[in-house]
Order: structure tokens, then sequence, then C-alpha cells
């Protein structure tokens, strides 16, 4: 149990930002912020009833807010954007605080959710369907995109927020009312979004109570939003062992998931590659937020022709950040903050320990700062260089931990890189543009980069990746279409007898 209070500049921005914690307040959960162990809150779970009326009220919304048009529900989320911008330093303070991100990355989670707000109100008039040519006389076909449901989103702890709001902005403008379970791990990030939300819908007219919830709890509490059969749609975001759990559930009761689960991140870097270029993305893609992104570079595939090269200047690279740069996450000089606790830490650990009979060298993987904060975890990013891909190199590790592999041809990097279970993102190195195309079309993942990290989306595409991932795509493109459901309609406009399809004829 936690017994370092968090200073009271921290209470006070939480008060600021959740003016009704009070009502969350309980024993079932201890929140502490992974920078120093100190805690922040102790909350309460929601019960089963509690639950119960949560989905029942978010039924009734949903009845209500399908009938707004789309566009003025795009308003109720340009309003929210505006919120966002207003409280966008303290809410990026909270995510810091309680995720331990470095604050500039915390302040680009809120960004993300800023960006999403104008996307989804943009989209708000739109919503295309199709009309279709028909082959009978006087008849029209429409593909129509109508409102889904509530729509259930399981968050993870490593972007608190930024999910969230890729699915309920656009879930919101679809029509759709939503419940969201976010992490047990960081449950006031969620309370203070949840309470901007709300600051907003009070006082917007046609926005039914109900129309968001927060369900805070953990596996049990998410497993109810998964067996309801009332939410068409599951959105979960986290581990593949979370996914191999919801995903059966909710496709047992016909449901549809959109499953947003681990990653195993590789770059190829060619011989063709500006290292300039190559060198600083790899950086932050494998320490930036500490590792812990489901898009970090977890491994780095290198010509043979230049791997002492990369490897020597990436070890100088990890051996000055793990020196210097590694520290609380408010502070402006640090580039890489605390693991989420001892799990996390204990997990690289393991992973160190398999790779060590194996490893030619290993730079860092220690922790550090453990004197200054006992209730912190801290590690010295890692760098394992091996000869070749060993079967622990196939799980994912959510810490800074990044193999170096060495490849002779193309086409083995791209067997190598495709070898793991999980297809999230991917990026190649390379000015050679032949080395560019054969990458991007044998590149197993969802996302596939050109002289750009692994790391680091935009929000104007779809995001999510194939195999383990789980296939879900989320936030950008097309996404939307997975919170709505599609019917087609066909119409007759004539006054004769209506043709049959396939020119059928049933003479009466
Ligand atoms: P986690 O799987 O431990 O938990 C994620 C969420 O799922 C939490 O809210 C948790 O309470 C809930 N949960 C877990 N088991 C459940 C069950 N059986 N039924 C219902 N709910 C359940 O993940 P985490 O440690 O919070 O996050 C890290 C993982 O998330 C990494 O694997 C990372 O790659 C992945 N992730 C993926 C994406 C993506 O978009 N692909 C984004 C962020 C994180």
């Amino acid at each position: 149990m936690s017994t370092v209070q968090a200073p009271p500049a921290a209470r006070e921005l939480i008060l600021r930002l959740i003016p009704q914690l009070s009502r969350f307040e309980g024993s079932d959960l201890i929140v502490t912020s992974p920078t120093n162990g100190a805690e922040l809150a102790r909350l309460r779970f929601d019960t089963s009833a509690e639950i119960e009326a949560k989905i029942a009220a978010a039924v009734r919304a949903f009845e209500v807010w399908r009938e707004v048009p789309a566009p003025q529900r795009g308003e109720l989320i340009r309003q929210f954007g505006n919120k966002l911008r207003e409280h966008k330093e303290d809410l990026a303070r909270l995510v810091t605080l309680e995720c331990g991100k470095i604050l500039e990355e915390g302040r680009g989670e809120v960004q993300e959710m800023i960006d999403i707000c104008d996307f989804a109100v943009g989209l708000s008039r739109q919503l295309y369907g199709l009309t279709i040519q028909s082959e009978r006389p006087h008849h029209v076909m429409q593909e129509n995109w109508l409102p889904l449901g509530p729509v259930g989103i399981i968050s993870a702890f490593n972007f608190p927020v930024a999910v969230w709001s890729w699915n309920s902005c656009l879930a919101l403008v679809c029509g759709d009312s939503c419940l969201w379970k976010p992490s047990e791990k960081t449950p006031l990030t969620a309370l203070a979004t949840q309470a901007l939300f709300e600051s907003v819908a009070q006082n917007f007219p046609g926005a039914p109570e109900g129309l968001s919830s927060v369900i805070l709890g953990a596996v049990e509490q998410g497993n109810q939003l998964v067996e309801d059969r009332r939410i068409p749609l599951i959105s979960a975001t986290g581990s593949t062992r979370m996914g191999k759990a919801v995903g059966p559930k909710v496709a047992a009761r016909f449901g549809r998931s959109l499953l947003e689960l681990g990653g195993n991140n590789a770059m190829i870097v060619t011989p063709s590659a500006d290292l300039g270029v190559a060198i600083p993305s790899i950086l932050f893609g494998s320490v930036g937020t500490a590792g812990q992104r489901c898009t970090s570079t977890r491994r780095v595939l290198v010509h043979r022709s230049l791997i002492d090269k990369v490897f020597e200047t990436l070890k100088s690279a990890y051996l000055q950040i793990g020196s210097s740069k590694v520290g609380d996450p408010l502070d402006s000089s640090t580039l890489v903050g605390p693991l989420i606790d001892e799990m996390a830490f204990d997990g690289m650990q393991k992973a160190l320990d398999a790779a060590r009979p194996h490893a030619v060298e290993i730079v860092g993987g220690q922790r550090v700062l453990a004197d200054r904060y006992p209730g912190g975890f801290y590690a010295h990013p890692a760098l394992v260089r091996l000869e070749k891909q060993i079967a622990s190199v196939h799980e994912e590790t959510f810490a800074p931990l990044t193999y170096v592999i060495p490849y002779d041809t193309l086409e083995e990097a791209m067997r190598m890189h495709n070898e793991v279970p999980q297809g999230l993102s991917s990026a190649i190195m390379t000015t050679d543009v032949r080395e560019a195309e054969y990458f991007k079309r044998h590149s197993d993942c969802g996302i596939a980069n050109v002289n750009i990290g692994t790391s680091g989306a935009e929000i104007g595409g779809a995001f999510g990746g194939e195999k383990e991932t789980g296939g879900g795509r989320e936030s950008g493109s097309d996404s939307w279409k997975a919170y709505m459901r599609r019917q087609t309609s066909t119409t007759y406009f004539g006054k004769d007898r209506p043709a049959l399809a396939q020119g059928i004829r049933f003479d009466v």
C-alpha cells in the first residue's frame, strides 16, 4: 500500500479538473503516480447495479441522440474540442502525473483529442453513403449509414484519453452513445475528461443524460460491458491477452468488436538509408514514451554493411539518454519518464534475461533513480544486439527495450519482419524507391512508413493492425463506418407492376 502522498499542487490539479471527485472516492483502488509512487486518490469501482443503470441510460440516450441531425451532433463535438483547448495544459499535466509520459507527450495526447474533434466535426456533415445503379427500371438503390447504438470503449493506460476520443468523438457524431471503462491504472484522466465533456453536454440543447459515461473498474467491470447484448460494438484497446478474452465473448453474442491490441514493430535500415533521418526516428520510436506505445520500435533490422555503425551510434545515444535524460516527466529536460509500475520493469528484466545468452552486446536495462524515487520504476533504455531473432523477440515487451539485428537481403529482412505474431506498425529507411515499394507491398502491418519511424501516427489515417493486433481500425479515413450500421435500400418509383431482380418472372 502506498504511503507517500501527492504534493498539494497535484491534489489541486485533480480537484480543478474533477470538482466532484468525492462522488467517486472509495477503497477499491489506490491510484498512484508512476513518477514516484505517490498516492493521487482512492476510488471505488462501479457496482454491477450501477453499471446496469449506466447501460440502461446509454440505451435511452441513444434513442434520443440518434434523432438529432448529424451536423448538430458535430456542434457538440466542436464545443467539446474548444473545452479541451481551454484545459489542454491541465489535462496534459494530469496525463503526465497519472501515466508518466513526459509533459511534451502529454500535451501531444490532448492535442490528438482536439484534432479528432475537428475531424469529427467535418465528418458530421459527411457520413456519405452510395447511390447504386439498379438493373431494374424506375428503381433506385441507396446505401444508408445509420446510428448503431451504445458503444463500449475499453482503454489502455498508455494513451489514457486520446484513444477514448478517437472512438467517442466519431461515435457521437455518428449518433451513438458511449460507455467508457478506462484502465484501472489511469481512472483520473478519464474522470477529468468526462467532467469536461459533461460541462459542455449539460448546456447543449438536445444532448440527453447518459450520452457518455465512465465506468470505474478493472476486468470484471469491463467484462460486464463485453457481455451485454445491448451494446452492439465493443472497442477495446490493450494487450493481446485482453483481446483474446474479449473478442470471442463479443462474437458469441453476435456483437461487433474493434480490437486495438499489442504491437511488435520493426524498422528496416537498408544500405541506402540516410542515417541522419534513421537514427532520430529509431530513438523516438524506441525510447520515446519510455517504450510504452503500441507503436514503439522494438526491433531494428539493419543491413549487415551498416550494423556496426548503426549499433555504435545508437549505443552512444542510449548511454547519453540513460545517464542524463531519464527522470521526472514534468521536467522539460527529461526525454524518458518512468515505467507504469514494477510489473512493467520486471517484464523488461525478464526479456533481458532471455536475451542475455544470445546477445552480442547489451547496453543499459538497469533500474535508475531508485534512491530519488523509491516508488517509481525508471529504466535505463536497453539496446540488445543479436545475431538473429530469438523466440523472446516475438513477444511484445512494453518497455524501452530494442533489439538490433543484422540482415543480408531485403527478402530476409522482410521474412524476419513478418515472423512475429503482431502486425501493427512498420518502417523502412531507404532512399531507393524500389525498396520502399517492395516494403509497402510486403509488410504485413496496418501501418507501413517510409523514412518515418514506427511511432507517432496522425489522426487523419486509419489506425490499427493485423494478426494479433486485432484487425481494428480507428481514428481517420473511413473508420467512422465501424460506429454505424449499413443499410441497403431499394426504392421503386414506377407505376407498373415492379420487376423482380435477375429478371425472374412470377406472374400470378
Ligand atoms: P491491458 O490489456 O492490461 O488492459 C487494457 C484494458 O482492458 C484495461 O481497461 C483493462 O481493465 C481491460 N481488460 C483487461 N482484460 C479484460 C477482460 N478480460 N475483459 C474486459 N476488459 C479487460 O493493457 P494495458 O497494460 O493497459 O496497455 C498496454 C497494452 O495495450 C500493450 O499491449 C499495447 O500494445 C496495447 N495498446 C494497443 C494500442 C493499439 O491501438 N493497438 C494502443 C494502446 C495500447
